[in-house]
């Protein structure tokens, strides 16, 4: 299997002032085509900075694909980096620079003396021609290894990389494997729970499974390979099978489904409207919950009479005599650094409840709403299991 790195261009990089989202691109679709990437740099603009990352680059992996670096001015570097990596010269392309020229004319502008920089390339390279762009492109393939240069700017980079790259890469790794991967989200077991539930498996080579843990809830990301589509799809579905065997309600949806989302849909399902009340909130718990799923709502700030926050519910429900609603009552305590948040969850005469302290300096509103639309959905599913049991 082919394996890549990626090489993000640009001391704005690493000055913070913009984010690498060309690697991130890249990343993706390199995992489409089955290409391994074990490592991805970021460079300033220093020509011999970047050509010893590219000559590190080669010799640990079959392609190297670099972004940035590709423009007219005497700080993009890239070209003559990659020259000098590879031993040889910067030669002008009268082509190139008869395209730069009609690129321009179509814009209805005029190319300057330093575009004409554009128009070089490393002798031993292949121009890929950027119709979107004034930057052309160029790849390398010598001694069964890849060096392609793209532009920095992200829309250029896209539009190369599926107008080019991709067929390329396709042409020439038509060996290619396939990779897919599946992420399951699951709420309220711990990480360390999890670990022991599928330690099994993630001990396993292909597919892998990796965990990640962010507010309570738990990622299980599978990855497998295959040779065909629909074999590593099965390989997929087998070891998704397995874990949600073991994890049962706990997963909550995969992929692009969020907690919010998937309790939302059920309450949609259900034809219940809730009616919500929350104090020292921001209004964030409505804000979760969709308009259509949404009865009325009461945001407030601290009680100033100190009741305790189950009084707080109870005496709101009971003026309400509404059958649905959810409540999220925050309470900051100062001297031990904590705010303590509590849920209740009204269905038609039953009362749920959930709470839990979270530490005031790292505390994000998020993190009770997603207790909150745990309840609700805990709360549904437990009362249609029942429904079945008694029917
Ligand atoms: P360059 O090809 O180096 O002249 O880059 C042109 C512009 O593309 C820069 O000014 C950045 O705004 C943007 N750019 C460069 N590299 C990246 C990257 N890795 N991710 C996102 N944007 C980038
Ligand atoms: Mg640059």
């Amino acid at each position: 299997m082919a394996s890549a790195e990626i090489i993000a261009i640009g001391s704005e990089l690493l000055l913070g002032e913009t984010q690498d989202t060309n690697t991130l691109f890249l990343l993706c679709k390199l995992r489409d085509c089955g290409i391994n990437v074990f490592r991805t740099t970021m460079i300033g603009d220093n020509v011999n900075r970047i050509s010893n990352a590219i000559q590190e680059a080669l010799t640990r992996s079959d392609i190297v694909i670099t972004t940035g670096g590709l423009g007219p001015t005497v700080d993009d570097p890239t070209r003559e980096a990659v020259a000098l990596s590879f031993g040889c010269n910067l030669i002008f392309d009268k082509q190139l620079w008869e395209n730069i020229h009609e690129y321009f004319k179509k814009m209805q502008r005029n190319p300057t003396e330093n575009n004409k920089r554009q128009a070089y390339l490393p002798e031993i390279a292949e121009p890929i021609l950027n119709p979107v762009g004034t930057a052309p492109a160029f790849y390398i393939h010598q001694n069964n290894k890849l060096l392609i240069s793209l532009p920095g700017v992200p829309l250029e980079m896209k539009y190369l990389t599926e107008e080019t790259v991709i067929p390329l890469l396709k042409k020439i790794y038509s060996e290619n494997e396939v990779i897919l991967v599946r992420t399951l989200h699951s709420y309220g077991l711990g990480e360390s729970v999890i670990d022991e539930l599928v330690s099994d498996l993630e001990k396993a080579s292909n597919p892998t499974l990796g965990l990640s843990a962010k507010f309570g809830q738990i990622d299980l990301r599978i990855t497998a390979k295959g040779n065909t589509f629909l074999e590593t799809k099965k390989l997929i579905s087998d070891f998704e099978s397995q874990i949600r065997r073991r994890l049962g309600i706990n997963i909550f949806g995969s992929d692009d489904e969020t907690l919010a989302l998937v309790t939302n849909r059920m309450l949609y399902e259900k034809g219940i409207q809730l009616e919500t009340l929350e104090i020292n909130t921001n209004g964030c718990l409505s804000a979760a919950i969709e308009p259509k799923n949404l009865f009325s709502q009461t945001i407030k700030s601290e009680d100033p009479d100190s009741l305790t926050s189950d009084d707080i519910f109870m005496k709101h429900i009971a003026e309400t005599g509404y059958p649905y609603s959810i409540a999220l009552i925050n309470r900051k305590d100062k001297m031990q650094n904590q705010i303590h948040s509590k849920i209740y969850f009204k269905m038609n005469t039953n009362i749920y409840h959930k709470e839990r302290f979270y530490n005031s300096l790292t505390f994000s509103d998020e993190q009770p709403v997603l207790l909150a639309m745990e309840l609700i959905r805990e709360t549904i599913l437990n009362e249609a299991n029942t429904e079945t049991e008694m029917n």
